[in-house]
């Protein structure tokens, strides 16, 4: 299986009961940033640079808290800046686990080792470590030499003793491929759990930006990636990957579904675009001006083809074609880690709200 049977139950069961009450908007994942500091510089991050003001801000673990409480999302991304400079973050992930949420922790990976005693090994939790490439190229994309090999010795360090690890890689336009799938074959001697992949996005507080995409070079960029990637167990989801190939231009944008919270608040619209901040999550919801975001409609959204705004839409269905429901059902059975087992017949039963709807005979196809 490609995800823990645990979270697929959970969000099954999670997006039935939005969808038995009709409620309209609601959300898979929650970015949560505890702070924007960070000990590296990366070439493509907006973080560091937009909230350079606030950089030296935290939230407190009863901040974090309490806007995982209201959000109600089943999965807790926890990002930054860098969460592992956070001080309290090994209560904030047993708190957020004891809320019985699923987690992963984004990190560059560079402290996983020396803070490991700080987590235990659960279903519900992930290290998701970010490498760019192999060394040389990781280490320029980071700004710093030695941050991959530390990460390496991190990411081993957290497979001996149980934890389940994947990988976020940006694919820029000078990615080379081949290169990533190298990457890929060397993270299976370590047991690496999965990968997920998406492109680069012209922040506006980048300034190099050569290195990101339009919507047509991300197409081309894909449409080689899934040729060259596609035998590895990457995480990101068929119809989200079709999205990104060009094949689906139909998908709508659904940031509300991965809602961020930071030191100023709940962000919106999106990861990407701050056009405010918002004191609670309801507010976020409802005072954001949905229509006003997307394809054609937002000049900052015409190359916007990134994971926060249509990964969910992928996931919830929007648009969805004939064949999606099943296509999605076989990719979560399908790969993953060869220790995971697959699922009965009871348990694919529990999970088929997961889906864009329910499995029909004639989408079996
Ligand atoms: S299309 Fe992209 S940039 Fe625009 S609101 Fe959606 S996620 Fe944000």
């Amino acid at each position: 299986m490609r995800f823990p049977l645990g979270m697929t139950t959970k969000l099954s069961k999670y997006i039935a009961g939005k969808r038995l009450r009709r409620v309209e908007k609601f959300p898979l994942v929650m970015m949560l940033e505890p702070l924007h500091a960070c000990n590296l510089t990366c070439t493509g991050c907006g973080r560091i640079r937009e909230y350079k003001e606030t950089i030296t801000e935290q939230l407190t673990v009863d901040q974090c808290l309490n806007a995982v409480d209201e959000c109600g999302s089943p999965i807790v991304s926890i990002c930054g800046g860098e969460p592992m400079i956070y001080r309290p973050l090994g209560e904030l992930v047993t708190r957020i686990l004891d809320r019985g949420r699923h987690i992963y922790l984004c990190t560059h990976g560079m402290f996983i080792k020396k803070r490991l005693n700080e987590f235990k090994p659960a279903a519900s939790f992930f290290f998701n470590v970010h490498l760019d490439g192999m060394e040389a190229t990781h280490d320029l994309c980071v700004e710093r030499k030695g941050v991959f090999r530390q990460a390496i010795d991190g990411i081993r360090a957290a497979k001996d003793r149980g934890f389940m690890v994947c990988t976020n890689t940006t694919i820029y336009k000078q990615t080379d491929l081949h290169e990533i799938a190298e990457l890929f074959e060397y993270l299976q001697d370590f047991g690496v759990d999965g990968h997920t992949i998406a492109p680069s996005y012209s922040y506006a507080a980048v300034q190099n930006k050569e290195i990101f995409m339009s919507r047509q070079e991300i197409q081309e960029k894909f449409r080689e990636a899934t040729k060259v990637l596609e035998k590895y167990s990457l995480m990101t989801s068929p119809i989200y990957l079709d999205y990104l190939r060009g094949e689906r231009e139909d998908l709508m944008c659904t940031a509300w579904g991965n809602p961020t919270y930071n030191p100023r608040g709940w962000k919106a619209p999106c990861y990407l675009i701050t056009d405010g901040h918002h004191a609670t999550f309801k507010d976020f919801i409802e005072k954001t001006n949905w229509d006003k975001y997307g394809r054609g409609r937002d000049p900052r959204c015409e190359h916007c083809m990134v994971h926060v705004g249509y990964e969910p839409s992928a996931v919830l269905g929007a648009n969805r074609r004939l064949g999606d429901t099943w296509r999605l059902f076989k990719w979560q059975l399908s790969g993953g880690s060869k220790g995971r087992r697959r699922m009965n017949g009871d348990e694919m039963e529990k999970c088929s709200p997961l889906l864009p709807a329910q499995t029909d005979s004639s989408e079996a196809t």
